[in-house]
C-alpha cells in the first residue's frame, strides 16, 4: 500500500506537466499552429494521458481507503441538487449521445446527511458507468424516495447489462467483465469497489440487478441521519 500510494503521487506531477504541456500546444496559438494530423496525434497523446491520471487518482483513492485517511465529514444537503449539479457536468457527453435522462423524486424530500465530496464521487461513478455502458439513444434514469428513515436511489440504464456469471465480482478491485471491455478497453475496475466502501462508511448498502444485452440497476440504501 505504501508503494503503491508513493508510486502514485511522483507520477502525478509529471504526468500533470505533460498535460499541460499538451493543452498549450492544442489551444494557445502562440505556440504556433498545428496541421490537422498533427493536432489529431497530439489529442491521442492528451486522451492516454488523462487515462492514467484518472487511473492514479483511482488508486490514491484506493489508497486512502485503506489506510483509513479517508476522513468522512457530515453535512445535510438536498441530494437532488447534486444529482442536477452531476447530471450538467455530464451534459455534453448525454447530448452527444442521445441519452434520455429522467429523474423522479416525490415533492419536499428531505435533506440527508452525507460527506457531499464522496457522495458526489459516488454518484459521478454510477452515472459515468450508466453512461459508459449504454448505447447511443439509450436512458438513463434516477430514482428517489424515502423508506422509514433510509433514502433508496436507483441508478438504472438500458445498456450492455452485466454477464450472469461475472456479476458475483463486480465490486472487487480491477475486475471488469468482458462487454464492459469490448466497449471501453481503458477503464480501471476501481470505480464500483470504491463507491461501495463509501456507502458502508455512511452506513448504507447497495445492490444491483443486472440483465446482459438490457440494462443495469443499481439500489443505494442510505440512512438519513448519520449517527
Ligand atoms: P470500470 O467502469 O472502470 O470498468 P467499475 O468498478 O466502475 O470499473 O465497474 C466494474 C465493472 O462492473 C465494469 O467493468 C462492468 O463490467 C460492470 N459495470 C458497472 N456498471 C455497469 C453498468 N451500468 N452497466 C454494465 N456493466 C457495469
Amino acid at each position: 500500500s505504501e508503494f503503491v500510494s508513493t508510486v502514485a503521487h511522483q507520477l502525478r506531477t509529471p504526468l500533470s506537466a505533460i498535460k499541460w504541456t499538451l493543452d498549450i500546444l492544442l489551444k494557445d496559438a502562440t505556440a504556433g499552429s498545428l496541421s490537422i494530423d498533427q493536432k489529431a496525434l497530439l489529442m491521442k497523446a492528451y486522451e492516454s494521458n488523462e487515462r492514467i491520471i484518472n487511473l492514479i487518482r483511482d488508486m490514491l483513492g484506493i489508497d486512502r481507503i485503506e489506510s483509513g485517511m479517508f476522513g468522512f465529514s457530515f453535512i445535510e444537503i438536498s441530494i437532488i441538487d447534486l444529482i442536477n449539479n452531476i447530471l450538467e457536468e455530464f451534459a455534453s457527453q448525454i447530448n452527444r449521445r442521445n441519452i434520455t435522462v429522467s429523474v423522479k423524486s416525490p415533492e419536499g424530500l428531505p435533506k440527508i446527511s452525507v460527506d457531499p465530496q464522496k457522495m458526489r464521487a459516488v454518484l459521478q461513478n454510477l452515472i459515468e458507468n450508466a453512461l459508459k455502458y449504454t448505447k447511443e439513444g439509450g436512458t438513463l434514469s434516477l430514482e428517489l424516495h424515502v423508506e422509514g428513515d433510509k433514502m433508496k436511489i436507483v441508478v438504472a440504464d438500458n445498456g450492455i447489462g452485466i454477464p450472469k456469471e461475472q456479476q458475483a465480482d463486480i465490486f472487487k478491485r480491477f475486475f471488469r467483465a468482458e462487454n464492459a471491455k469490448a466497449v471501453d478497453p481503458e477503464g480501471s475496475g476501481l470505480g464500483l469497489f470504491i463507491v461501495r466502501t463509501i456507502i458502508n462508511r455512511h452506513g448504507g448498502d447497495m445492490t444491483f440487478e443486472s440483465e446482459p444485452g438490457k440494462g443495469t440497476k443499481f439500489f443505494l440504501t442510505l440512512p438519513l441521519h448519520h449517527t
